[in-house]
């Protein structure tokens, strides 16, 4: 019998600031080093305070902020830290670090706020020295003198995005990151551990334990209501702007329209994206090998670029003709550029809004979606309130996350003796946690707290 301690950093029954410390075998492990989503400044952080002793090693799932933000932030308390993730994650996190840091920087200038930014493009840089890229299913030890052996699997859920599997002696454990077991339009799904892999200690993300699986239209159904829908909006003059988040949904959306617009499925009109999303765009074509063997990425200059969305002339001049607009935030944060498109598009009843990955009930585009026609909202801060004269606004259900069903057939198969369930939502974990596997000793710890996990 061998014992794994796990504490929660970040990202304990919510979608937080997600980083987790695991310990064993006189080894201290950090999963993930994430910024929470609806924090600002220090409390954005994870909670490195509650560490009791100091890390060996730092390991990143993949490279969304909300589990790499704050890796140069760990690097400056830890700056002898090594950190492993998959090669295409380190591209990724170059960008998506860097723009952190613009956007945080903007956040101090224009709204004040404090603490901003918590790092600066130096420590980012420092901290992908530090940053080794490894490739999937490559078996390496985690320090000179560690026992502990771990491994990077493919999740399905973004590009370079990986499962962890730790071999400590004695105890496996199995750390899912954000994963995917249905394949998309670029990434092929997750492929379950072979049998002979006997997982101890299962740590699953949470995302969408709460929403209901059963009734879910079919990927391809879903394809054709969105391409029904943006059809209807083309043909009668109007433009599509659909809110997508910059790594992930940008380049599945893309290739979802340009497979739409080769089969004649929908009108042939211009397609634009916006900047971060282009420049992470260009890291998937540079890694077609960790793509889906069914992926045709298109080449990224069969796209337009959307122009400066923050001068009122440059958005009129986008809506003037029929096209199809993919941009960020993909939950439409104020100011954003998606925010900035829709501003002009809700005054005006012919245009389309189509939002396709997850929205929190605290953003704008979630109180877009719900919003009653001649209801009024800013979206911009400071900036006047707009008044919603657009009806056409809709969701639509790509989810680069696990249904609660999947994230169950993956607990059947894995049958491990001890199940932690984090990054989800309150209602989430619990559900997990009351539907999942019945033999297995179950957990949903909150932020600080440690449990003694035992093969
Ligand atoms: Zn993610
Ligand atoms: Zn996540």
């Amino acid at each position: 019998m061998s014992t794994v301690e796990f504490t929660v950093l970040g990202g304990g029954t919510e979608i937080g600031a997600n980083s987790y410390f695991v310990s064993g075998a006189d080894t201290g492990i950090i999963l993930d080093c994430g910024l929470h989503p609806k924090k600002e400044g220090r409390d954005a952080l994870p909670d490195l305070s509650i560490l009791t002793r100091p890390p060996d090693v730092a390991l990143v799932s993949h490279g969304h902020v909300d589990h790499c933000g704050a890796v140069p932030y760990l690097l400056r308390q830890f700056p002898g830290l090594f950190v492993y993730t998959t090669r295409p994650t380190v591209s990724i996190m170059d960008r998506m670090l860097h723009n952190s840091v613009s956007v945080m920087e903007m956040l101090e200038r224009n709204q004040g706020v404090r603490g901003y930014p918590l790092y600066g493009h130096d420590d980012v840089g420092f901290a992908l020295r530090r940053t080794d890229g490894l490739e999937m299913d490559y078996e390496f030890a985690l320090t000179y003198q560690s026992p502990v052996r771990a491994e990077f699997r493919s999740a399905g859920h973004v590009l370079g995005s990986a499962c962890i599997l730790l071999q400590f002696p004695g105890h496996t454990v199995f750390y899912t990151g954000d994963i995917c077991l249905t394949h998309q339009e670029l990434m092929r799904g997750h492929d379950l551990l072979e049998e002979a892999i006997q997982v101890d200690t299962l740590i699953c993300e949470s995302t969408r334990g709460a929403q209901e699986s059963d009734d879910e239209p079919s990927y391809e159904d879903e394809i054709e209501r969105f391409a029904a829908a943006m059809t209807q909006v083309l043909e009668s003059g109007g433009v599509v702007l659909v809110p997508a988040f910059a790594l992930g949904r940008n380049q599945e959306i893309l290739n979802i329209i340009a497979r739409l617009k080769r089969s004649r499925m929908i009108p042939r009109v211009p397609v634009y994206s916006s900047g971060l999303g282009r420049a992470i765009y260009e890291i998937y074509s540079d890694n077609l090998d960790y793509l889906g063997p069914q992926a045709n990425l298109r080449p990224l200059d069969e796209f337009e670029r959307v122009g400066n969305v923050w001068e009122p002339d440059a958005v009129d001049e986008l809506l003037e003709e029929p096209c199809i607009i993919v941009a960020t935030s993909g939950m439409m944060v104020e100011n954003t550029p998606s925010a900035m498109i829709a501003k002009e598009m809700v005054r005006s009843t012919r245009h389309g809004i189509f939002f396709v990955g997850y929205l929190d009930p605290d953003t704008l585009g979630y109180r877009l979606l719900h919003a009653n026609t001649g209801d009024k909202m800013p979206f911009e801060t400071p900036g006047r309130s707009v008044n919603i004269r657009l009806a056409n606004r809709q969701r639509f259900h790509f989810s680069a996350h696990a249904s609660r069903k999947d994230l169950r057939r993956l607990i059947e198969h894995l049958n491990p003796k001890n199940i932690v369930f984090v990054h989800g939502d309150a209602p989430a974990v619990e559900w997990m946690a009351a539907n999942a596997n019945g033999r297995a000793r179950k957990f949903s710890p909150m932020l600080g707290q440690t449990i003694a996990l035992e093969a």
